[in-house]
């Protein structure tokens, strides 16, 4: 252990993850601390850190409010009706009336902005989305954390929080060890700010053995967003709201430009549009949310899924007709250069030319996030102004931890932020935190020598793992003494996949798949005391694969309380196959005990704040 060098660091403000939420996180810290101390710790390298380096080519959440294109009310409409009615409305109005800020910010940082000629304005590619050169986009936001902040510390993974010892629900700070050294790294708080992204490869991917590692969203995002506040008892909400995309297959190239620009529309293997077909089906399940428009993601979802199952795939884009006009066969292919090149070289590989084949589509393995079209994550406190008494406990986007704060895919309850919706949520978090520490609701915190040393110990057991159990191998990887961070990944993945409604079950799943998941997820716990781990990176795998499996215990016990089929296209309770508005129309929340390791839930109203205010108005 004494390898293994220990620098402590105490700040005001520790933002623990640089990509979107924590970049604008950072930078906005420093406009209302002056004095603080402002620290930015991330896994990666913020400079090109986060979903965001997946690439990407438009800022899909801009209201446009300066031209009247649209306004945050509209946007909590749509979110609403995608979510099948279940989101938090204060939140993403809160979001939506300051992101069009942030958005102009981007533009005076010299982020390129494609603008519509005709009139002057940023170019629209959907009703939210504006067009980018995407390239540039994280550096230059990183600068503006890199100006804010006293220190970024990069390839450094948190793994824990750290928590006060005279108030047992107040953050102290966070722990984590530097990847490339291997030092060990003690960053004692006033508040945190947590900030880590979204979580894949919980769920079997599609992509296995050669293609392991292509997902969707970044295979780096790994869930410590939901488990470092899931392990301090902090309350999540709406865990079971996984996504599930519909994507140019084996490339995940993304479809919604070419159904926008280029108008291309699906059909099934025989030329059809299946779509419509499922009309009758749908509204048996969800009744009058099939006739919403526009028509929920899940429920498209949910036909293609069905055709398929049916025998009618495979489902494809049709391109042929649009790719002769060479100006829209352009736009076709530089879509995936700005965001997927891997697609076009997939197209490549399978000798797909989109002017003469219709490519393939197919549906992703599910995803657990909070800030894309769905809405996982923690449960935050709201804005005063507008949150009703259950949400609201001071400050905003503080968790129900105190001094604790999220910002992104981290915050349940608001979808359809994306990039824009997320640096505009780390900006508000952070304006929170500066105010709790003003309202010295940060003082006296004790976080003991002790309590770090003994974290200190358990960080790096991986590496113990390895280096005694190392000696009873005879031939190959497999121990008997020890699991290897991959083989763990795998087994976590297939009991996602087989009992929680991933692909292998196409979606479905039913309460008794989701107890014995659960079984089998409370041995792969136990099991990840002996994951090995043979160096640095090792490491951070392993601490991967346990922020992941804790991820997955929550979304879990989520999945099995909710008692319908909220989003079908998304899962499917096979015993209770109905949305069922008279018991669900709720939010759900989740705390596990920090003890016990006991997950106990609870159902929470959800209020429509935006249309009880029209009412209002109108009375
Ligand atoms: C394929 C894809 C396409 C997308 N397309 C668009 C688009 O066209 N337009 C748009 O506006 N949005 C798009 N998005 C969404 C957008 O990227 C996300 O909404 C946004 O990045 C979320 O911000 P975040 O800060 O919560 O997470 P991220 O930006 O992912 O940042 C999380 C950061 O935390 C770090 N981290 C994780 N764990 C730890 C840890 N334990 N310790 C320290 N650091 C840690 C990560 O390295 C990362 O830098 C897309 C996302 C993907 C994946």
């Amino acid at each position: 252990m004494a390898k293994h060098k220990t620098h402590f660091e105490d700040c005001d403000v520790l933002v623990v993850g640089g990509g979107m939420a924590g970049t604008g996180a950072t930078f906005e810290a420093r406009h209302w601390g002056r004095d603080l101390k402002i620290i930015c710790v991330e896994k990666a390298n913020i400079d090109r850190s986060g979903a965001v380096a997946q690439g990407l080519y438009a800022i899909n959440c801009y209201m446009g409010m300066q031209w009247g294109e649209n306004q945050p009310e509209d946007h909590v409409r749509y979110a609403r009706n995608d979510l099948m009615g279940m989101v938090r409305e204060d939140l993403g109005y809160d979001m939506a009336r300051h992101v069009d800020s942030t958005v102009h910010m981007f533009d005076e940082w010299g982020l390129p902005m494609m603008k519509n000629e005709k009139t002057g304005r940023y170019l629209r590619e959907g009703k939210w989305q504006i067009m980018i050169h995407g390239e540039s986009y994280k550096p230059i936001v990183a600068e503006a954390a890199k100006k804010s902040a006293d220190k970024i510390y990069n390839r450094i993974m948190i793994t824990h929080l750290l928590m006060d010892e005279t108030n047992e629900n107040r953050v102290g700070g966070a722990v984590g060890f530097n990847m490339r050294t291997g030092d060990y790294y003690v960053f004692r708080a006033k508040t945190v700010i947590v900030a880590a992204g979204g979580a894949s490869h919980i769920f079997k991917p599609r992509a296995v053995g050669e293609g392991m590692g292509r997902t969707w969203y970044a295979p780096w995002s790994n869930g410590s967003a939901y488990a470092l506040p899931i392990a301090v008892g902090a309350k999540m909400t709406q865990m079971e709201n996984r996504i599930v995309l519909c994507r140019f297959k084996d490339g995940y190239g993304p479809v919604g430009a070419y159904f926008l620009h280029l108008k291309t529309y699906t059909q099934n293997a025989n030329g059809e549009n299946y779509e419509k077909k499922w009309y009758d089906q749908t509204k048996e399940l969800v009744g009058e949310y099939i006739d919403h428009h526009p028509t929920p993601t899940c429920l498209r979802n949910h036909a293609f899924i069905q055709e398929t199952i049916a025998g009618r795939g495979p489902i494809q884009m049709v391109t042929t007709e649009a790719f002769q006009d060479p100006h829209l066969e352009t736009v076709g292919w530089e879509n995936f250069l700005g965001m997927t090149v891997g697609q076009a070289v997939v197209w490549a590989s399978q000798n797909i030319d989109p002017k003469y084949t219709n490519p393939e589509l197919t549906t992703s393995e599910p995803y657990v996030m909070g800030s894309h079209a769905t809405c996982s994550g923690a449960w935050v406190s709201g804005p005063e102004d507008l949150s009703p008494p259950e949400y609201f406990w001071g400050y905003n986007r503080m968790l129900t931890v105190e001094g604790l704060f999220g910002a992104g895919d981290t915050v349940g309850g608001s979808a359809h932020k994306f990039s824009s919706g997320s640096f505009t949520e780390g900006r508000l978090a952070a304006k929170a935190a500066v105010k709790y520490i003003e309202d010295k609701k940060a003082e006296n915190i004790n976080v003991s020598d002790k309590q770090c040393e003994d974290f200190k110990k358990v960080i790096y057991k991986p590496l113990e793992n390895y280096t005694v159990g190392r000696n009873e191998i005879t031939g190959g990887t497999v121990s008997p003494s020890y699991i290897s961070p991959i083989q763990g990944l795998q087994r976590l993945q297939r009991i996602m996949d087989e009992y929680v409604g991933g692909i292998a079950t196409n979606y479905m799943t039913n309460g008794n798949m989701l107890k014995k998941g659960l079984e089998l997820l409370s041995w792969l716990e136990e099991d990840l005391d002996n994951v090995g781990a043979e160096d640095y990176h090792q490491l951070m795998r392993a601490w991967e694969l346990k922020h992941r499996a804790l991820t997955s215990q929550c979304v879990t016990e989520h999945t099995l309380f909710r008692e319908e089929t909220r989003w079908p296209g998304y899962y499917y309770r096979g015993d209770h196959m109905k949305l069922d508005d008279e018991n669900w129309h709720c939010l759900t929340v989740s705390r596990r005990d920090p003890k016990t390791g006991k997950f106990t839930l609870e159902k929470v109203p959800v209020y429509h704040i935006v249309d009880e205010k029209e009412k209002k108005k109108a009375s």
